[in-house]
């Protein structure tokens, strides 16, 4: 029987507001492990949460019984370049797999900012990229393998497990431990990306131009000023990578080390945190580029915060901009993280937030440390009146009755989560409350 290790250290995901003291600690390295401890757990009547890389900001990973790290289930397969598909353990990093495919000649369509999280992780709360054209990494899946609540190990795909298959690619862990996953991979591509600085007015008399005609595009509002960065990119034309080091050196420099010591004067001084985000605005990158894609979507955030962000239909993207940049200025908000906007490709995955429209993402943030509280309920509540979906790894207020309406298969999905896992073997507080039918 797999052995679990008794811990008595505090469990903290990577911006420190999630803290839990799981009793175990479990490292399974194989799928007969998972099944073993699944099944040990089921006879102790334990529960189970799994943790990615803990880059969720809400309590997805919180438990105080079984934590379970699947560190040891790790790895990228030979990519099939007949199906364009490869197989990678659950428990890969996105950094790790974007080096792999890369030394293959392939890559992943689309990232989002980071790379530390789980290949699971990602795929399990939905996180994305941005670009018109392109899903959450979560519809790059093809198949996913997941031991279920009753130590059964199920291999599901849009063919075989038709209805599991959608409730599955974005389920929190609530259907069981995923334990390897089948994606699906592009050629290795290069593209070349522009960072331009506009005003807010500029930027969204050009959005559709932006939004339509550029692979990749998004873009970051500073508060307390109508300046934005627009980050576009295309496919290259014959045009060589450059040079990593510069940009790294660059992005350690000024998004890390300078932006770092600028936000502990924020959070000392939180009055200084508008001339902080108009100093940030003038700085602006203004800079050109040309790399791989893993290379150019994914940057290193060493400065920690707290974050929420929403969905909302495209259509919404400059009314609901405008409207935090009225609240900002409005209440005079101690922030100096700009706001981040995104688009990403409609789905039909049950629970993902793009469920059925093509959806424009906002997201805020707010320096680790300083009171988000206000800034936060103020801003949700206008994503709400555009009938906003929240990502599931960051923060938001939703109670299970919220999701009934934003969420046209929520019902389905519990169904499903109740036929796997009757004895909630899956679930902690935070998902019994939104996901369990009491
Ligand atoms: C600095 C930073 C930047 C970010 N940038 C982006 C971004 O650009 N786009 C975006 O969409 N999101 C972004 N996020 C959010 C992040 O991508 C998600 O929260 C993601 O889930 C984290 O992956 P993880 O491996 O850390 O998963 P965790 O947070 O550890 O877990 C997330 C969920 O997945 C479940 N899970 C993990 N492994 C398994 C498994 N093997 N089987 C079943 N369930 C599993 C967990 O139980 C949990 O419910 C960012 C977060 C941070 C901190």
């Amino acid at each position: 029987m797999f052995s679990l290790k008794e811990n008595q250290e505090t469990w903290k995901n990577w911006s420190g507001i999630v803290q839990s003291k799981p009793s175990h600690l479990a490292f399974p390295a194989s799928v007969e492990d998972v099944v073993s401890l699944v099944k040990r757990c089921k006879e102790e009547g334990q529960g189970i949460r799994v943790v990615g890389s803990g880059h969720s900001f809400t309590p997805v990973v919180h438990t105080n019984e079984v934590l379970v790290s699947l560190d040891h289930l790790a790895g990228v397969e030979k990519v099939d370049a007949e199906s364009q598909t490869v197989g990678v353990w659950a428990g890969t990093k996105l950094s790790d797999l974007s080096a792999a495919l890369h030394a293959q000649g392939w890559a992943q369509e689309n990232l989002g900012d980071i790379d530390k999280q789980s290949i699971a992780g990602a795929i399990s709360t939905g996180t994305h990229g941005t670009g018109m054209k392109l899903g959450s990494i979560a519809t790059q899946a093809v198949e996913i393998q997941v031991v279920t609540a009753a130590g059964e190990v199920l291999t599901c795909n849009r063919e075989s497990h038709p209805e599991l298959f959608r409730a599955l690619q974005v389920s929190l862990g609530m259907l069981g431990i995923m334990v390897k996953v089948t994606l699906r991979v592009i050629p290795a591509t290069v593209l070349t990306y522009e960072s331009k600085r506009l005003s807010l007015d500029e930027c969204f008399e050009n959005l559709k131009e932006f939004r339509d005609h550029y692979r990749n595009f998004e873009f970051f509002w500073f508060p307390h000023t109508d300046t934005v960065q627009v980050k576009l990119m295309k496919e290259a034309t014959n045009q060589l990578p450059s040079n990593r080091f510069w940009r790294d050196l660059n992005q350690m420099v000024m998004e890390n080390a300078l932006f770092g010591a600028l936000s502990r004067v924020c959070r000392t001084v939180p009055s200084m945190s508008k001339t902080i985000s108009r100093l940030s605005a003038k700085f602006v990158d203004t800079g050109k580029d040309v790399g791989y894609t893993h290379q150019l979507f994914t940057t290193t955030r060493l400065v920690r915060f707290n974050e929420m962000e929403y969905s909302v239909p495209t259509v919404w993207m400059e009314t609901v901009v405008r409207e935090i940049h009225q609240l900002v200025q409005e209440n005079g908000y101690h922030v100096h993280f700009p706001v981040e906007c995104r688009y990403v490709k409609g789905d039909d995955i049950w629970l993902s937030p793009a469920y059925g429209r093509d959806s424009a993402y906002i997201a805020v943030h707010m320096y680790k440390g300083m009171a988000h509280e206000k800034y936060f309920a103020d801003v949700e509540a206008i994503f709400r009146r555009y009938n906003g979906r929240p990502h599931w790894g960051k923060l938001h207020t939703l109670q299970a009755d919220d999701l009934t309406t934003l969420y046209p298969k929520i019902e389905d999905f519990k169904k499903i989560r109740e036929q796997l896992d009757p004895n909630g073997m899956f679930l902690n507080d935070h998902l019994k409350k939104l996901f369990a039918n009491e």
